[in-house]
């Protein structure tokens, strides 16, 4: 369908002053870690306006909007919070510079619906609605249009949340004070978030000998396994899709008990948040036991396969002779058969659920990255859990679990980050449901993600303070298909200001 490049974003309904600013936004060049020119943005139109700002040692702002009320009245701390930064992501046939140009926006329509979106580029509105609320807010109160005369209003803006919430998590601990917190970066207007999981990422490290391979007429074998969907290692691990590391493990298990087999190296997985796709392993085999090998991979596959009908059903496990291999060392015998003891033992996926959110994880796994180096085995998990007690929990069990294999094992952690472990019966939860209902004669739905969000870091830094995560609705995020529903703008709009006057 045809679209057509908008300047203005005038006859976007209510409030104007939001697509006022989402529009100056889209102007401004705002990648992570380049957020200079959003931050000057924001505190210059708060202090034309005549309101603080402050701005900590890593560069997250702060705008207070102080209640109007004496000293001696009662007042409440709130903190609305957005991140500054945005996903640079752009098609390969569009010219676009990230750190100069303006998005190009156009509007599209999707099945009767208008939706806002950027040509080529992502839209940033993950996070852009966020700060346009904040300032639409702020200038509405500025005006006199808006007037929450017992709240302590706290904008906060931080940094760096695409790449690692280092905004979140280095901020300094005097920038905000509140008893609630708004997380405006949510993308759904019908749920509110209220908790998510903490992680914990580490490597280890297994020394071992190679050895020079005796026989030299032996034949080499590679079993790759590939065409798996992979995912999110904490948003889809829910999804019972394969991992190509447990598969191929379970393989080579099997393979070692029954033949004799030495072998050469094993590979797999790429980061750590991702479900490996592909994985794949070289070893070394007589050739009279070739036919016999086949015979019983062909048994056991299809047995494998079958686990996946329906959430992976294009994975492929292919076993071919590698001709005129030239690396001639392998792993010991010994040595390979207590790996591979431990790696067909390593749980994976999902470890438990939450006993009353339906379909929410509550801790789980991933094992995700496999590779052979010179004298190491270098192998990266990756927990996340509800709570840190499980996350703890689960740790001391895997490190059981490394040191019963007797290897010769280092362990190094990767990264840490808390949980924001969620209460369904919170106080701001009960306020926020009546709201909404009040609104639009609805239930909304409250959830928990198995993902890190930067509300677990202020939870972990202010346990008292309670929070929620909202937003209007936003598809294709991270991605040149992120799109803005431009009716959810106002609703979110109108469920706000209907909070925050009942807070007042
Ligand atoms: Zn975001």
């Amino acid at each position: 369908m045809e679209a057509i490049i908008i300047e203005n974003l005038k006859d976007f309904g209510e409030p104007s002053e939001f697509w006022q600013y989402f529009y100056e936004i889209t102007r401004i060049p705002r990648c992570s870690t380049y957020e200079d020119k959003i931050r000057e943005y924001i505190k210059n139109e708060a202090e034309k306006l005549g309101f603080q700002t402050e701005v900590d040692k890593i560069k997250n702002l702060v705008v207070r909007i102080p209640s109007n009320r004496d000293s001696e009245g009662n007042k409440l701390g709130v903190v609305l919070q957005s991140h500054m930064d945005m996903v640079c992501e752009k098609n390969e046939n569009i010219q676009h510079d990230f750190s100069k140009d303006p998005l190009k926006l156009k509007t599209i329509e999707i099945e009767n619906e208008r939706w806002l979106t950027a040509e080529g580029t992502t839209l940033g509105a993950d996070n852009g609605v966020g700060i346009a609320y904040q300032l639409a807010i702020m200038k509405k109160i500025h005006d006199g249009s808006l007037d929450f005369d017992t709240l302590n209003l706290d904008l906060l803006f931080t940094v760096d949340e695409e790449r690692g919430l280092s905004g979140a998590s280095q901020m300094d601990k005097n920038l905000i004070s509140g008893k609630y917190l708004l997380n405006l970066d949510s993308e759904e207007d019908d749920r509110f978030t209220i908790g998510c999981a903490g992680g914990r990422v580490f490597k280890v490290e297994v020394s071992y000998e190679r050895e020079l391979l005796s026989n030299q007429n032996l034949k080499a074998i590679k079993i790759s396994i590939s065409g798996l969907l992979g995912g999110h290692s904490g948003g889809d691990i829910n999804k019972k899709r394969g991992n190509a590391l447990k598969i191929l493990t379970e393989i080579i298990w099997k393979i070692n008990s029954k033949f004799n087999i030495l072998v050469n190296s094993l590979e797999g997985g790429n980061l750590t948040n991702a479900i490996p796709r592909e994985a794949h392993v070289i070893f070394f085999i007589e050739q009279s036991q070739k036919n016999e090998l086949e015979a019983f991979l062909n048994e056991i596959i299809p047995n494998i396969k079958n686990l996946y009908e329906g959430t992976d059903s294009n994975l492929v496990i292919s076993i071919d002779l590698v001709r005129d291999f030239t690396d001639k060392t392998t792993f010991s015998k010994d040595f390979q058969n207590i790996l591979f003891d431990l790696f067909y033992l390593l749980p994976n996926g999902p470890i438990s659920l939450h006993p009353t959110s339906e379909g929410l994880v509550h801790t789980s796994l991933n094992f995700a990255v496999v590779h052979t180096l010179e004298n190491i085995i270098e192998f990266k998990v990756s927990t996340r859990s509800l709570e840190q007690y499980d996350k703890d929990t689960l740790f001391e069990k895997l490190k059981i679990l490394l040191k019963m294999s007797g290897l010769d094992i280092i362990i190094k952690i990767v990264t840490i980050y808390p949980s924001w472990p969620p209460n369904f019966n919170s106080k701001l939860t009960e306020i926020s449901k009546h709201v909404y209902k009040n609104l639009f004669d609805k239930d909304v739905i409250i959830q928990a993600i198995h993902a890190g969000l930067e509300c677990a870091f202020y939870s972990y830094y202010y346990p008292d303070m309670e929070m929620i995560s909202l937003g209007p609705n936003v598809l294709g995020g991270h991605s040149p298909d992120e799109r803005l529903k431009i009716k959810s703008v106002a609703k979110i709009w109108k469920f706000l200001i209907a909070l925050l006057q009942n807070l007042n």
